[in-house]
């Protein structure tokens, strides 16, 4: 066996290392194009609340002679975007978690139809508004499954409030729960307006929103989805959106049984 030439062997050494320097350096690039985006996109989001607030608030202070009701009008707007910008924080925290890696998982067996059913009493007066119906077809008995209890609450309440915000007035939001082999599937079901098919590969994106001023009036802070996406990946599992214009929409994710 001929030996190899140890200058040849030192030059793919060196190529070698050169390369991994170079892939490090790439996702460095890459990491740092990301936050100085996320750090954008933030500042943007949070701008919109702390304007509409200041706007109100300095009038108010300029117009001391105004009738009450109209005081109270624009303290009730003020209050509203305050609010606005507390659940943008919200969301930022837990983005930021989930980012760096601090969210922990707990695991636990636990049953989903309690759960669901808390969900819907905090979305009934959201739903009322809308006079939007709320269904679980579930099958019978327990439903017990392996997740973070917290977590997952989170992750099917945005998407109820969704479908609920931009699901049909009137409309029927489902949760429609499946027996598999290994695990049940969730789904979320509304017969609304539908996603239109350029949107719905990015609507996982942060602050992405289909229709911005209908969504910003709404209340959300456009980080639900990408919340959702993330948990669902943390159980191991992949969130999917299938969605038909007039139709309606439907997310759809896998938990492990317990
Ligand atoms: P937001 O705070 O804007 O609701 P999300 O990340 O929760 O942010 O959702 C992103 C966008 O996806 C929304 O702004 C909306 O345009 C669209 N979307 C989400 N769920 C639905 C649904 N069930 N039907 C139609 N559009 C939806």
């Amino acid at each position: 066996v001929e030996k190899e030439n140890p200058i040849e062997l030192l030059r793919k050494e060196l190529n070698t290392y050169v390369a991994t320097k170079e892939g490090e350096v790439q996702d460095l690039k890459k990491a740092a194009k990301y936050r100085q985006e996320f750090l954008a996109d933030v500042s943007h989001e949070l701008k919109t609340p702390i304007f509409a607030a200041q706007g109100f608030v300095h009038t108010l202070l300029d117009n001391p002679d105004e009738d009450l009701e109209i005081r109270t009008k624009f303290l009730e707007k003020a209050a509203k975007s305050l609010d606005g910008l507390d659940s943008l924080v919200q969301d930022l925290l837990t983005v930021s978690q989930i980012e760096t890696g601090a969210i922990k998982i707990e695991k636990k067996k636990i049953n989903l139809r309690p759960l669901i059913e808390e969900i819907f009493e905090q979305v009934e007066a959201k739903a009322k508004k809308r006079e939007v119906s709320l269904k679980l077809i579930a099958p019978k008995g327990e439903i017990q499954v392996k997740a973070d209890t917290q977590r997952i609450s989170q992750v099917i309440l945005n998407l109820v409030v969704n479908a609920i915000k931009y699901g049909k007035e009137k409309g029927l939001v489902q949760i429609i729960i499946n027996e598999k082999k290994k695990a049940y599937t969730i789904s979320v079901v509304d017969n609304g307006p539908g996603i239109p098919e350029e949107h719905l590969h990015r609507i996982f994106e942060r602050f992405y929103r289909v229709d911005k001023s209908r969504a910003k009036n709404s209340g959300g802070t456009g980080l639900g989805l990408s919340i959702v996406k993330h948990i669902v990946q943390a159980h191991n599992s992949k969130i999917s959106v299938q969605s038909e214009e007039n139709k309606g929409t439907r997310f759809e994710f896998k938990l492990e049984k317990a």
